[in-house]
């Protein structure tokens, strides 16, 4: 009837639909591009004190055939709100620990450490730890050069069975980074109880740290921190040599960012796929 007609109109939500499809469409795209070989790892490097790259960290990028080289920041969420950043994070884990074993072959690289990032749904995957041996194992990878980084927010649910998981995989040699430190919410309380070896300053308080004393304060305060709990900091978001000089002046030994260098594809990635010849 026309009133029936006319109140499903009221619920209809043209941008709330438009969202729902352009998500179920770049959703199918993910998948068939995890699957066509789409998805490429890029590495940024970490210095040390003196500027010389002790490693790197493993960031993913999508290359779409339509729509070009797709950032993180647009296709993570889609993957991890449906599933798919289990398959796409095994995945990342299996290309990391190969590039590993490829690095120890090479006197230089041999000692570098490699940076995964992880989603909290792969670490509340039962698997999980079986996952990233079986990853290390099959790429002959020394879990010693394997670093997970996490953020505050994936500590947040279920402490208990994450240091559980946190703590068999320290077992194995592999360290964990706090990622993004100093945006979360989480309590300091919990900085203790992990099994972490690194914290990372986020790059919004290496932005401003020359001109704004509380961001100074604040990064100051993380190295501190740092310092007593003995671990590593990592300071992201480095972009110029004043920002570095001011870094090291505060104690702070480990940098990334744009003034080292941007995120690269890592060397013994396979080339993308050829085009198909049409002789
Ligand atoms: P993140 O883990 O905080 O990674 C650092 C981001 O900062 C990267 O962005 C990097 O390109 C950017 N960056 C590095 N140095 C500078 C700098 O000097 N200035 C500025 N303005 N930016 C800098 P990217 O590659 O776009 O990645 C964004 C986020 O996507 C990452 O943030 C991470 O949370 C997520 N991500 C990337 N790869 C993966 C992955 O394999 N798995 C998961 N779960 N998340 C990933
Ligand atoms: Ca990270
Ligand atoms: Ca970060
Ligand atoms: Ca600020």
């Amino acid at each position: 009837s026309k009133a029936s007609g006319r109140n499903a109109v009221r619920f209809f939500d043209p941008a709330m639909q438009a969202r729902v499809v352009q998500r179920a469409t770049l959703q199918r795209e993910l998948r068939h591009g995890l699957r066509d070989g789409e998805l490429r790892l890029y590495g940024q490097p970490i210095v040390d004190a003196r500027g010389q790259p002790c490693g790197q960290e493993a960031l993913l990028r999508w290359q779409h055939p339509t729509r070009g080289m797709v950032p993180p920041a647009e296709f993570i969420p889609v993957a991890e709100q449906t599933g798919l950043i289990l398959p796409l994070g095994q995945w990342v884990l299996q290309r990391a620990c190969a590039l590993l074993a490829h690095w120890a072959k090479d006197a230089q690289r041999a000692r570098w450490t490699l940076a995964v990032n992880l989603s909290a749904r792969q670490l509340r995957q039962p698997d999980f730890v079986a996952g990233v041996q079986q990853a290390l194992r099959t790429a002959g990878a020394d879990p010693h050069r394997l670093k997970l980084e996490l953020t505050e927010s994936l500590l947040l649910h279920d402490v208990e069975d994450t240091i559980a998981k946190m703590e068999a995989l320290a077992e194995l040699g592999i360290q964990f980074a706090l990622d993004d430190f100093g945006t979360g919410y989480s309590s300091l309380s919990y900085l203790k109880r992990l099994p972490l070896t690194q914290l990372k300053i986020d790059r919004s308080f290496v932005r401003d740290l020359l001109t704004d004393p509380n961001d100074a304060a604040i990064a100051r305060t993380i190295l501190q921190l740092a310092q007593s709990l003995e671990m590593e900091v990592v300071a992201e978001g480095v972009e110029t040599p004043e920002q570095f000089e001011v870094l090291r002046a505060m104690g702070c030994r480990l940098f990334q960012g744009y003034h080292f260098g941007r995120p690269a594809p890592l060397d013994g990635e396979p080339a993308p796929p050829p085009v198909p010849s049409t002789s």
